[in-house]
């Protein structure tokens, strides 16, 4: 039985409990349909994205790890390639370099968002980089701006995993839109979460939107025609589509339901500053926009923390307990030799909070009781 001192890091079981009868009838529609994977409703998925984030192309397919490799290798790059992509982020950003067939370089991150520095991709840029890849973590983006201007000035690629970016907007742009493409997740516990994997690539890019498709699924394996490229295969599902269309519906109540939990727990763990912190960047020249994916916090007893938090009912999550560089299948390329002291000291630090919007403000008052608990100080 679950009560508010029992805080899982994630469920979606309230939701999906009043989203039943919805759900059933999507199951049933799809089962006799015929038709399972990159059908109709995944064209409307496509359809409905491109609507919510004003991209001109979206290419679906099975994760957003996939689309990572589609994006890349849609846009050329390969063997002999170096792309600079942050040191503290999800393993795909690099090991889609890796699968793509070039070499990712590891750069320094930002304190204030974990997103790529500008001045380590600046020391990090060398004649064989193709490409920077721009993540945005947690609940903001990075500096679009300056790492664009940067890409643009060495004649540079521009892309983004914004993976856990939907709903972010700077410039009044959406997240995966600054450069040539970007990448969006609809992994379960994700801002916008299949009941499954899902992915998609997003793009203005006309030219490289046809090519991922082509990579995504050239002509079918029974057909008559050779196929002209080495495709991925990679398929979103009909159903999963169906799921996502039912949710996109109401992100923005839910996004702005995470605000309002990651509200309360800035307002909570505010005097627990500065042995509790969280990242924020001051948005100079954007208009801010935070769209809260967890709630990150950092503390110097971290691993104690975890464990104090898992005794007591509570989930959490380390993003990310090493940095890429840190990674032995990575740790011996020449592109993981930069130092990246920031993201060190993330890797040791940083840990996350639950947030997803079946939380409900009791859970968040737990979680904070325990960590002022914890802190050893008066509330
Ligand atoms: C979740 C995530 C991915 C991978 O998404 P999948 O859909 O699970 O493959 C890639 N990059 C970042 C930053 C992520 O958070």
């Amino acid at each position: 039985m679950l009560t508010d001192r029992t805080v899982p890091f994630f469920s979606g079981a309230v939701s999906l409990h009043r989203d039943r009868d919805i759900l059933a009838s999507l199951v049933r529609d799809i089962a006799t349909s015929g038709r399972f994977v990159n059908a109709a409703t995944v064209a409307e998925l496509e359809q409905a994205v491109m609507a919510y984030t004003g991209a001109r192309h979206a290419v679906a397919c099975n994760s957003a790890s996939d689309a990572l490799i589609l994006m890349l290798t849609a846009a050329g790059i390969g063997p002999g390639d170096e792309v600079i992509v942050p040191a503290y982020t999800f393993f795909a950003t690099a090991s889609s370099v890796v699968h793509a067939g070039a070499e990712p370089v590891f750069a320094d991150v930002l304190p204030d968002s974990y997103a790529l520095d500008p001045e380590s991709v600046r020391n990090a840029i060398g004649p064989r980089t193709k490409a920077i890849v721009a993540v945005h973590l947690f609940h903001q983006t990075a500096d679009l701006h300056a790492l664009r201007t940067l890409a643009d000035e060495h004649g540079l690629d521009f892309f983004e995993d914004s993976a856990e970016a939907i709903g972010m907007r700077a410039g009044g742009r959406h997240a995966g839109l600054w450069g040539r493409a970007g990448v969006l997740s609809f992994f379960p516990t994700k801002t916008l979460g299949a009941l499954g994997d899902g992915g998609m690539l997003i793009t203005d890019d006309e030219q490289l939107a046809r090519q991922a498709l082509r990579l995504r699924q050239d002509v079918p394996l029974d057909a008559a025609e050779p196929s002209a490229v080495a495709c991925l295969d990679s398929g979103c599902d009909e159903l999963q589509a169906a799921v996502l269309l039912t949710r996109l519906r109401t992100l923005d109540t839910d996004i702005a339901r995470r605000a309002e939990l990651a509200e309360r727990y800035t307002a909570r763990l505010a005097p627990l500053a500065p042995l509790v912190t969280t990242p924020v960047r001051a948005h100079a020249h954007e208009p801010s926009n935070l769209v809260w994916y967890v709630y990150l916090i950092e503390t110097e007893r971290r691993d104690e923390l975890a464990r104090f938090l898992a005794d007591n009912g509570v989930g959490t999550e380390i993003y990310y307990p090493r940095t890429l560089a840190e990674q032995p299948c990575f740790r011996s390329l020449p592109g993981a030799r930069l130092p990246v002291p920031v993201a060190d000291a993330a890797a040791r630090r940083a840990i996350a909070l639950p947030l997803y919007p079946d939380l409900t403000e009791a859970q968040v008052d737990r979680v904070c009781d325990l960590l002022h608990e914890f802190h050893g100080e008066a509330r």
